[in-house]
């Protein structure tokens, strides 16, 4: 039986386990893959204090993993297929066979949201990606199309203006939601094009893809941009399949926690990007692993 099962080995997860580790109680860290998360696709992290020149997300975490190791932190590559939440022991049944434990903190993150759009499902690998840092060096001299207009698909627009010979933004409305630092920058980015009051209509290509097909909200219109690659940023979904059912969670499927991160069953935490708030940065994201880490030792204190 452990006293405390951390469930996705991101900033929050590593964050957790780093002082779960430090409070010397019996921890496990779950990571279906190896640690990181939604981090290692990005490639250079800026706005992570204490990094005046940036980081790589990849190194950034390899530290966080090195770190939360170096106090005593259980970390193990086993995916979790069900969690039995009702009873005070949580059962967690993974891949490798059952788990027990007295706390659990829930930080599996979330996944990269799919347009839901004819060609999309069929192309992905073959011009359409989710990810810059991974397939962005594929597109170098080529013209590809990014869509979104948050804070990942400006940031991703500008990497691919490293390779692609020009990018165009997609967007579905005529004014970015991104932060005003990323605006200047596309906005100053010759290689960057805006298509503005558009949605993709249809990824078009047999075996590889040819174009994105748009159509403008405003008039209706339909028209075709000719790239070689779609990048498709526009939001995230919770990573919610384990809990849903079991713990209360917003409209929109992320896990509601009360300010100790503690979710609607006793001895059940969320911190990180599955859980429901206002922002999703690596910052927020390892304060709420520390908190909820420190709650979970409160929790298994008062247990009787
Ligand atoms: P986001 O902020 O939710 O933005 C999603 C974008 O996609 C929005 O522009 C949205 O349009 C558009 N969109 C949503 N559904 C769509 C659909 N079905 N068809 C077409 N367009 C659609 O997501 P995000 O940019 O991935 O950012 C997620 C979180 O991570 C945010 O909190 C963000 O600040 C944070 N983040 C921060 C950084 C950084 O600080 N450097 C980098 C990356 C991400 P509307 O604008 O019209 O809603």
């Amino acid at each position: 039986m452990e006293d405390l099962i951390i469930i996705g080995g991101g900033p929050g997860g590593l964050t957790a386990g780093l002082y779960a580790a430090r409070s010397r109680l019996k921890t496990l860290l779950l990571e279906k893959l190896s640690p990181g998360g939604q981090v290692l696709l990005t490639d250079m992290v800026e706005n992570y204090p204490g990094f005046p020149d940036g980081i790589s997300g990849f190194e950034l975490v390899d530290r966080m993993k090195r770190q939360a190791e170096n106090f005593g932190l259980n970390i193990q590559n086993q995916g979790v297929v069900r969690l039995n939440l009702s009873a005070e022991k949580k059962e967690v049944i993974t891949d490798a066979g059952p788990l027990e434990t007295k706390a659990l903190i829930l930080t599996s993150g979330a996944m990269p949201r799919k347009l839901a759009i004819d060609g999309e499902e069929r192309l992905t690998g073959k011009g359409v990606s989710y990810c810059a840092t991974c397939d962005g060096p594929f597109y170098r001299d080529q013209e590809v199309a990014v869509v979104g207009g948050g804070d990942t698909a400006v940031e991703e627009a500008l990497y691919l203006t490293r390779f692609a010979s020009k990018v165009y933004l997609v967007h579905r409305r005529n004014e970015l939601r991104a932060t005003k630092l990323l605006q200047e920058r596309a906005f100053s980015q010759e290689k960057l094009a805006f298509a503005w009051d558009s949605i993709p209509t249809r990824i078009l290509g047999d075996g590889a893809v040819q174009g994105i097909e748009l159509k403008n909200v405003k008039t209706g219109i339909l028209s075709t941009l000719q790239v070689e690659g779609v990048f498709v940023f526009i939001g995230y979904d919770a990573n919610n399949e384990l809990v849903k059912g079991q713990l209360e969670l917003d409209a929109q499927g992320f896990v509601i926690t009360n300010n100790d991160m503690e979710a609607s069953i006793p001895g059940v935490f969320a911190a990180g990007d599955i859980r429901s708030k206002l922002l999703r940065q690596i910052s927020t994201a390892v304060g709420e692993g520390a908190t909820a880490a420190f709650a979970a030792e409160r929790y298994l204190e008062n247990m009787t």
